[in-house]
């Protein structure tokens, strides 16, 4: 019986390895045509200071397959474990400076936006032409490096350190920022850190949510704004939700903020939407 048992366990186990298999070629291969379809959109999160204004937005990215939504945490890692985060990545970059000419140009922002966060891959950060195309896209599109901040993580530092810190540098000599994302999840040396042109904290979505969590002894979200405070970087905490969260973060020395609280990622047409009663909101 026992045998009998472990043999169907085994094909059960098969089967399922099987199935799976095939569905990620069809992931692999959807993904695949969708770049050839430009079948990707964007969507943009607010960023918003204490004082209310909205400082920046965040590009994220977008896509709907056989009807479904496919969430970014799947296609993007699908596509970073193929190359197909190259010319994903490209597009995206090149997607996101057109859309904020077009805004530059009709002037829809309100003088405090100051950033176009976008996300990095390390594989696109460490492919050998990204200087060369980050810089043609900002120039064809007669924008200032300082506009575009790029989010890395810091799985990019598990690379070659030497060549990601001259790569950072030419960048950033270059008039591009940088935020460190998610960050306190990954792995990063703070010695390290305190050698690279790194603009920005990203206080990571978890550890906001512990703030006010009577079961979480310390306050990881304090020691991350001091060693950020004492680096000389910003900080800007993600998936802010409640005003308590909100509050804290502010009275303990971080004045950014992006969540739920103020808005989800929006549509071009509804982040626009969102900019003008904003403004309009603030004029009362
Ligand atoms: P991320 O860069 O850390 O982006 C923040 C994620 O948190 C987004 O999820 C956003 O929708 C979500 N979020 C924002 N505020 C809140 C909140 O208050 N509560 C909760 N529960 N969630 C919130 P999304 O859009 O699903 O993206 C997931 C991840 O996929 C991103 O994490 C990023 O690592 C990656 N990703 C998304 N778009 C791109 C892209 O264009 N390029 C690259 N390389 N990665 C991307
Ligand atoms: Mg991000
Ligand atoms: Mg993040
Ligand atoms: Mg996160």
């Amino acid at each position: 019986h026992a045998k009998a048992l472990g043999r169907s366990q085994i094909c059960i186990y098969n089967h399922s390895m099987q199935e799976k298999t095939k569905e990620r070629l069809h992931l692999f291969n959807d993904l695949h045509q969708a770049i050839l379809d430009n079948a990707f959109s964007l969507v943009f999160q607010p960023q918003l200071d204490d004082e209310n204004h909205i400082i920046g937005a965040e590009v994220l990215c977008r896509w709907v397959n056989r009807g479904q939504s496919v969430s970014p945490d799947v296609f993007i890692s699908a596509a970073e474990e193929t190359n197909l985060i190259l010319p994903l990545g490209r597009w995206l970059v090149m997607e996101s400076c057109r859309t904020l000419k077009q805004w530059r140009d009709a002037e829809l922002l309100p003088t405090s936006f100051n950033r176009l966060a976008i996300n990095i891959s390390a594989a696109q950060f460490m492919d050998p032409k990204f200087e060369e195309f980050i810089t043609e896209a900002i120039r064809y599109h007669k924008l200032c490096p300082k506009l575009l901040e790029l989010e890395l993580t810091e799985t990019l530092f598990m690379g070659d350190k030497h060549i990601i810190r001259e790569k950072m540098s030419a960048l950033s000599l270059l008039g591009f920022t940088f935020a460190l994302d998610d960050f306190g999840t990954g792995y990063s040396s703070l010695s390290y850190l305190q050698r690279l042109p790194i603009n920005k904290l990203k206080i990571d979505r978890s550890f906001v949510m512990d703030i006010l969590d009577s079961k979480t002894p310390i306050s990881i979200v304090d020691s991350i704004i001091q060693l950020g405070q004492n680096l000389k970087m910003d900080i800007i905490a993600e998936g802010v939700e409640t005003n308590d969260q909100c509050a804290y973060l502010s009275n303990h020395g971080c004045h950014s903020f992006q969540g739920y609280l103020f808005s989800r990622p929006l549509t071009e047409e509804n982040f626009l939407k969102f900019i003008r009663n904003h403004s309009s909101q603030q004029d009362v």
